[in-house]
């Protein structure tokens, strides 16, 4: 959990929530949020209990980072939460137009762990399964991945449409009780999305200096179609490792995640460090580089790491 913010008027020491929240609106650093939205976070920290055996979709895409983010306490900038707390909210204001079609979980239960996702949005009408996404800019979606949604996020909206179209033997009414907007699954019974959808939207324009973005007036939300496929030996596959790595104490592999996520994420330093003097900033590096970090400490090959970084849509890498 986030149990400290680091507090700016200590030269970025942490604090505990209890005393930051002390600290009114005028008394407290002009670099920090409103008391009110303070609040809130810690409200909803406090109430984020994840169960062993239950995993988000989500968590699924970043595996390292959410067995860290179960077994950790860790201390964190508010910057660290401001892009999650932007992108919810606007993912609220989007979702007004699909209503009652919102948030609507599908789920399936393994055995030893169940698996659990919500959809942000469907359109009955034209059959649609989205995702919506918000960034800072569509800089990598645009030059990496040229216009074409993430594998990660490929991932994640195949795993809400291979739940959604095997819910028949999932709901009991034990669930329909217990998960929320479990109400709006049944009805995923008589309908099936036929066309997949990630949805980025950007907060700024690319920055014109960084050249081959193809410019014109609409820079700043794209539409990925994404083929739809059946992946559920996948979800299970994902959902195994970090149910195994929790059982277990011991993280999975960092290659787990994506790379790019490694630069804000804020376990780095337990993660990515090789000890004290080490100089190695994430949100310093290339992508190339933080994967080369990763290679090294997960002992891996050259030969192997090579393919991998081809998987990954890397165009050089190198150890470090
Ligand atoms: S609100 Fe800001 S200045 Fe006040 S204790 Fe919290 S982090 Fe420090
Ligand atoms: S530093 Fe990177 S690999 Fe490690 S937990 Fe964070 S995102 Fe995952």
């Amino acid at each position: 959990m986030w149990k400290w913010p680091r507090c700016p008027k200590r030269d970025y020491a942490p604090v505990p929530w209890e005393e930051c929240l002390k600290c009114r609106n005028l008394e407290c650093h002009k670099k920090c949020f409103p008391w009110e939205l303070r609040k809130s976070i810690y409200e909803d920290l406090l109430a984020w209990k994840p169960v062993l055996g239950t995993y988000h979709v989500t968590e699924l895409t970043r595996i390292c980072q959410a067995f860290y983010n179960r077994t950790r306490d860790y201390a964190a900038t508010f910057d660290h939460a401001l892009d999650l707390h932007i992108g919810k909210a606007f993912h609220e204001y989007l979702q007004k137009g699909f209503e009652p079609w919102v948030e609507i979980p599908v789920w399936r239960d393994f055995g030893q762990f169940r698996v659990i996702g919500y959809i942000d949005a469907c359109s009955l009408d034209e059959d649609l399964l989205i995702d919506f996404k918000v960034y800072s800019s569509l800089y990598y979606i645009m030059t990496k991945y040229e216009g074409h949604a993430s594998p990660d996020h490929e991932f994640q909206v195949r795993a809400y449409y291979t739940l959604a179209l095997n819910m028949n033997d999932q709901i009991d009414k034990g669930d329909l009780l217990t998960i929320r907007r479990a109400f709006l699954t049944p009805d995923l019974a008589f309908w099936q999305p036929k066309h997949l959808i990630v949805w980025y939207f950007a907060k700024r324009r690319p920055n014109r200096k960084r050249g081959h973005i193809e410019f014109d007036r609409l820079t700043r939300c794209q539409k990925c179609l994404v083929e739809p496929r059946l992946i559920m030996p996948e979800i299970y596959e994902r959902a195994k490792k970090l149910h195994t790595a929790l059982l277990t104490g011991h993280p999975p592999s960092r290659l787990t995640c994506p790379d790019w996520l490694c630069a804000f994420c804020p376990h780095w330093e337990i993660c990515l460090k090789r000890g004290e003097k080490d100089n190695f900033k994430p949100w310093k590096m290339w992508e190339g580089e933080i994967f080369g970090r990763k290679v090294v400490l997960e002992n891996i090959p050259d030969e192997v790491a090579d393919r991998l970084a081809k998987e990954r849509g890397l165009k050089w890498w190198r150890r470090c």
